[in-house]
């Protein structure tokens, strides 16, 4: 199969993971006879530097011709420690969703076995944990208006959502419990706040045409508090952009690390591929980022734009194969342990790929396949 992938490696320590996964898709190709032509853009504060434009037209151009995308992710510290500057890394993050349409952010929740010392959470209340988010991506506070009054004192940011935004990720959330065990948990804060009820009347509604599928309604703090308590009680969740944002960096802790966890945005057209975690300067060229977030983010774009299940499959056999190994990054270390073996980025990575051969030559995978 012929796939053009765009790489959009972003800042920090998003340009380390991303050379990860990308190895692992070349590894992937070469294993089962795909061509995928690789490109790469600027983005966030690289292209700022480079353009004025944390998205430029060209980088654009190139995202809305391809057949998927791998993103690191974007930030800097200058950014971050003065809120006065207008141009920001996030801007182009932000457009490139609008622009592409990307308006459901899939983020599986699942622990490997060998990680359930990892987490600062109990292994028994852990064991088994399997959740997948679905969060909102255009719309909420992010997008809505957002200023400051005359006096300079007073700020504001709308929270805004419109029912057609709802209904198409509430559909996206049911038909992927129909898949799975069969159950949506919907997160808002209707009690207080008026487009949560909109949210929750809009969900109710679509959650009609799914009777097979349970439909549970938590406000969000109730949502914070049970994902640690019972992580089990969960199957599929859909909420709006910030809850959203806060319950998946949140979830992250019974993946073990931010840098386990991998992203799909879909929308109508090209998917996007990322990482939750973001550029992480405190560890920016120290060679002890975790790749794995990037590279099962691959997997994930290899099963979703490109339907190659199977590939997607080897990609987290691969990983899972790694830690079992106990192979690990200082990230994911258990201090308690003196069984594992820690790497830099670049060894783990070539761990995963080193993996990804010798599991295909067991299972007889090859191009002919
Ligand atoms: P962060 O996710 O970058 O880092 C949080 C913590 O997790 C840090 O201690 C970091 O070292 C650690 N961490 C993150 N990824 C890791 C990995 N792969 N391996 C090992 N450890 C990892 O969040 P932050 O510190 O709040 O933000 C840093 C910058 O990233 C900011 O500029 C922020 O705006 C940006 N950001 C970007 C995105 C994105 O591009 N999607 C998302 C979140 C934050």
């Amino acid at each position: 199969m012929n796939k053009k992938i765009v790489i959009l490696p972003g800042d920090g320590i998003g340009k380390e993971v991303t050379t990860e996964g990308k190895s692992v898709l070349i590894k992937i190709a070469e294993i089962f006879g795909h061509e995928f032509e690789f490109d790469e853009a600027i983005i966030g504060h690289d292209a700022i530097e480079a353009t004025g434009n944390p998205l430029p037209d060209e980088t654009l151009t190139k995202l809305k011709n391809c057949d998927a995308i791998l993103f690191g992710a974007v930030g800097h510290p200058k950014y971050d420690n003065d809120p006065t500057l207008k141009v920001r890394p996030e801007q182009g993050l932000l457009k490139m969703r609008k622009e592409l349409g990307l308006y459901a952010n899939l983020r599986p929740i699942k622990l490997f076995d060998e990680l359930l010392e990892a987490s600062s959470i109990k292994p028994e209340i852990l064991k088994g944990s399997d959740i997948l988010f679905f969060r909102e991506l255009t719309g909420d506070v992010y997008f809505g208006e957002k200023g400051r009054r005359d006096d300079g004192n007073t700020a504001y940011d709308l929270m805004i959502y419109q029912r057609y935004e709802v209904e198409r990720i509430a559909h996206k959330a049911f038909q992927a419990a129909r898949t799975r065990n069969k159950k949506v948990t919907s997160v808002d804060k209707a009690n207080v706040l008026e487009s949560s009820r909109l949210w929750r009347e809009t969900v109710q509604e679509v959650g009609k045409q799914y009777p097979d599928v349970q439909l549970e309604h938590l406000f969000v703090d109730s949502a914070a508090m049970k994902l640690i308590q019972n992580p089990r009680s969960f199957d599929v969740v859909v909420t709006g952009n910030l809850f959203g944002d806060i319950l998946t960096d949140e979830a992250s802790q019974i993946a073990g690390s931010m840098g386990m966890l991998a992203s799909a945005s879909v929308g109508d057209k090209v998917g996007l591929y990322e990482p939750i975690h973001g550029s992480a300067h405190d560890i920016t060229g120290k060679g002890i980022a975790n790749p794995l977030a990037s590279i099962l983010s691959a997997a994930l774009l290899l099963d979703i734009s490109f339907g190659m299940k199977q590939e997607s499959e080897l990609v987290i056999k691969a990983v899972e194969e790694t830690l079992k190994q106990g192979y690990r990054t200082t990230d994911i270390a258990d201090a308690k342990t003196t069984r594992e073996k820690i790497l830099n980025t670049q060894n783990m990575g070539a761990q995963v790929v080193s993996q990804l051969a010798k599991i295909a030559s067991q299972l007889s995978v090859s191009a002919n396949n």
